[in-house]
């Protein structure tokens, strides 16, 4: 079980008009540090101070502009905040980054990559962290048409090409981090995607030597994935995501919300591999497209593998008619349940992620399906958003969710405490009981076969014919 106690936080300071969250509220030197501190006392370990919006759509700002801005708050901020306190700044202007360095930031957090020769000489001559972000265009076209074929593997050759550049350039691999842009020049999938590779991308950064520093916070992917408008409402959902990708890996968290963030990432912390504070979910399977079966082991093993989470116990798996949209072929469906030590809207981003992953398309209200993930119920919480009503609303009138849920979990009752009851018209009656065993054996295949890839991965990084990893061994 991995422990999430070391990912330090570093707070977003918008010294901006026009920022997406929180434009206009800081641009005042002392009303700007005042924020910084308080950020501080919350749990910030690194300030990110920025003077120009990266939002989509943003028009650049001068240089000149930018510096009048943050020089003066950074200036303030150094003496003010306690030493092992670090201030980076948010540019992508080498002139700014110097200045910045000059008055007491250590970091430099570019957006553009360090694609620019002149910001790694500053770098270098400053002597400051490199914070290197992939963006796919720049900031006021890069959502025109983002395309990628595989991108977490896109943006982690590119972080890792970039970094290399860097080293070659004389800045060590320890000052180096690695961002994979969430939101920059990325559709809804994208975004999803990378996610749910997270803990591949830190494996293969940590690999390299560098480390990863992640910014999802209040970004609008996470607005779609529950509905909500407005960037503020974002903060917990921000927060129990940004803990999940400390759980798989990243080193550094940017935020709005650092208290908010520390909380629950020591809620997280406290509770991992502990089976008394766990939480637990139950999650409806289905599938009618490809092998239904299969589909369903592919989806219970993703679940498996997310940040800390286990498949405790699943149902047999049940066929049953298509509900609501009767013109389609049989569904299959399971319930399962899981313990996790995410909140319950980083696990339903996740079942997004895997739902994308699998390849599923929402094109027909009700129709075919690679992969269906219903979160049914999390714990007794009650959770009213538009993109996400806990438990489901719907859960008692199907009957391909009641009888496997009954199956595991007969004495199911809802947050009020009340039984949960069929609805008077129950939809996808079922049509035959598949032996669990089944789905089973398609669960262990894919272990087995995620099991030889990691040890060929290991093969390949340990030369068989290296004399001096033979010496070793022997
Ligand atoms: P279905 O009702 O067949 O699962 P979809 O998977 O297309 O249909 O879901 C429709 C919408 O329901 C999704 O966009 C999702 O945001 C929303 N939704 C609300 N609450 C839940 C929940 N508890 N579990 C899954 N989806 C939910
Ligand atoms: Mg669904």
């Amino acid at each position: 079980m991995q422990l999430v106690n070391n990912a330090q936080i570093m707070g977003v300071l918008n010294v901006t008009p026009d920022s997406f969250s929180d434009g206009g509220a800081y641009l005042c030197p002392d009303k700007a540090v005042e924020f910084a501190l308080a950020m501080i006392d919350a749990g910030a370990h690194v300030i990110d101070v920025g003077g120009e919006s990266s939002r989509p759509g943003a028009e650049p700002v001068s240089a000149k502009k930018e510096l009048s801005r943050i020089l003066p708050a950074i200036e303030k901020l150094r003496i003010r905040a306690p030493e092992e306190v670090r201030i980076s700044v948010d540019t992508y202007h080498p002139e700014v980054a110097a200045a910045a360095c000059k008055a007491g930031a250590s970091i430099i957090n570019d957006i553009t990559g360090f694609r620019n020769p002149e910001m790694i000489k500053v770098a270098v001559e400053a002597g400051a962290d490199c914070v290197v972000m992939h963006m796919a265009g720049e900031p006021r076209t890069m959502q025109d048409d983002p395309f990628y074929v595989d991108v977490a593997q896109e943006v982690c050759d590119y972080l890792l090409e970039s970094a290399q550049r860097l080293e070659a350039a004389g800045i060590p691999a320890e000052r180096i981090l690695l961002d994979p842009g969430f939101g920059f020049g990325k559709t809804q999938n994208h975004n999803l995607e990378l996610l749910l590779q997270a803990n591949t991308i830190a494996g293969r950064i940590h690999d390299a030597g560098y480390r990863l520093l992640v910014g999802i916070s209040r970004k609008s992917f996470i607005g779609a994935i529950f509905g909500t408008n407005n960037a503020l409402d974002r903060d917990e959902a921000s927060a129990e995501l940004v803990a999940a990708l400390a759980a798989s890996g990243a080193d550094i968290l940017r935020v709005h919300n650092p208290g908010l963030t520390r909380n629950v990432l020591a809620n997280m912390t406290a509770g991992a591999g502990r089976e008394d504070t766990s939480n637990v979910a139950y999650i409806a399977l289905g599938s009618n497209l490809g092998g239904p079966v299969a589909n369903i082991a592919e989806a219970l093993c993703y679940l498996d593998m997310l940040p800390l989470t286990q498949v405790k116990e699943i149902a047999p798996p049940v066929m049953s008619e298509p509900a609501y949209d009767t013109d389609q072929t049989p569904f299959t469906n399971t319930v399962c349940c899981i313990e996790t030590q995410m909140g319950a809207l980083a696990l339903f981003s996740y079942l997004q992620a895997i739902e994308v992953d699998m390849g599923r398309e929402k094109t027909r209200e009700n129709g075919p399906r690679v992969i269906d993930l219903d979160l049914l119920s999390y714990n007794d919480e009650v959770i009213d958003l538009p993109g996400l009503t806990v438990p489901h609303p719907r859960m008692n009138e199907r009957a391909f969710v009641l009888d496997p849920l009954r199956e595991i979990a007969p004495g199911f009752t809802l947050p009020d405490g009340s039984r949960l009851e069929p609805a008077s018209e129950v939809y996808g009656a079922i049509t035959a009981q598949i032996p669990l065993e089944l789905l089973q054996s398609e669960i262990n295949q894919r272990k087995q076969q995620k099991l030889r890839a990691a040890r060929r991965g290991n093969k390949d990084s340990q030369n068989p014919y290296d004399w001096n990893s033979w010496r070793g061994s022997s």
